[in-house]
């Protein structure tokens, strides 16, 4: 089921959300979905005794490629993103349908299943946030020790389609995100080792942040020297040529060095 769903939504993260609510690991999941993408998740849905709603209104991300956390919002009959909401119970969806309508993500976050410290974590960054990238990643990094952190709480896969965490954790020690990935990652396990054995070997990387910009090295960190194989970019821009030129790089604190030269910010999963 778990390749099929994904195929369907052209998407692992959210075939993932779908199986979490599916297995009652969260009360809601929320979609964006382009086309008819999102009938065909409604005919899914409906096979599998989902509810499915959708909002009334459409939105336009504000990124291309694989991953975008900024939108603005548009009328419903335009041509847009749909926002799908999907849930066991009919009223849990409804009320999430209901929450983002008035703008309450507190009650929006709890609905989708963020742990409190993290929903809190929103509320507090969430003007500053919006004004930027709205990828809350430099508040989540400011509240993490050290730069060495558990693969699976690895926020930066998201931007290549893997990810275990549906939020972005209010840091990469959060204790509730972890428990919550590694749930979402025994889900997986039993649904899909394919996909699982995927995901684990993308998670496990070193993560540079540049200007909203992503690069995920794949490779063996060694006291603080980490050695890589293969780059993965949200654009294939000059630091992108860059790092492909290179084969290792240094991390100290959450700063990413190239030849004694600072790249941007920077955390290695292991
Ligand atoms: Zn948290």
């Amino acid at each position: 089921m778990f390749t099929k769903t994904a195929q369907t939504l052209g998407s692992t993260i959210k075939a993932g959300e779908l199986l979490a609510v599916l297995k009652g690991h969260k009360p809601v999941a929320r979609f964006c979905l382009q086309g008819n993408a999102a009938s065909s998740l409604k005919t899914q849905c409906t096979s599998l005794g989902l509810a499915f709603l959708t909002a009334d209104f459409k939105l336009a991300l504000s990124f291309t490629g694989n991953y975008s956390t900024k939108a603005s919002l548009l009328p419903k009959n335009e041509d847009g993103y749909t926002v799908c909401y999907i849930s066991l119970v009919r009223h849990e969806a409804e009320k999430a349908k209901k929450a983002e309508s008035q703008n309450n993500h507190t009650l929006l976050g709890t609905l989708l299943g963020y742990p409190p410290c993290c929903v809190a974590f929103f509320g507090k960054n969430a003007s500053e946030e919006s004004a930027k990238h709205n990828d809350f990643v430099l508040p989540c990094l400011h509240n993490s020790q050290g730069n060495i952190f558990p693969w699976k709480m690895n926020i930066f896969g998201r931007y290549f389609d893997f990810s275990l965490l549906s939020h972005c954790p209010c840091s990469l020690s959060c204790k509730p995100s972890f428990a919550h990935a590694q749930e979402r990652f025994a889900l997986l396990q039993n649904e899909s080792r394919e996909t699982a054995i995927m995901v684990e070997g993308i998670l496990k990387s070193a993560a540079i942040y540049n200007e909203g910009q992503v690069y995920l090295l794949r490779g063996e960190e060694r006291k603080r020297h980490f050695t890589y194989t293969h780059v993965l970019a949200t654009k294939k821009d000059a630091l992108y040529n860059l790092l492909k030129q290179h084969k290792n790089m240094q991390f100290r604190d959450k700063i990413a060095d190239l030849e004694q030269k600072e790249i941007g910010l920077g955390a290695l999963f292991s």
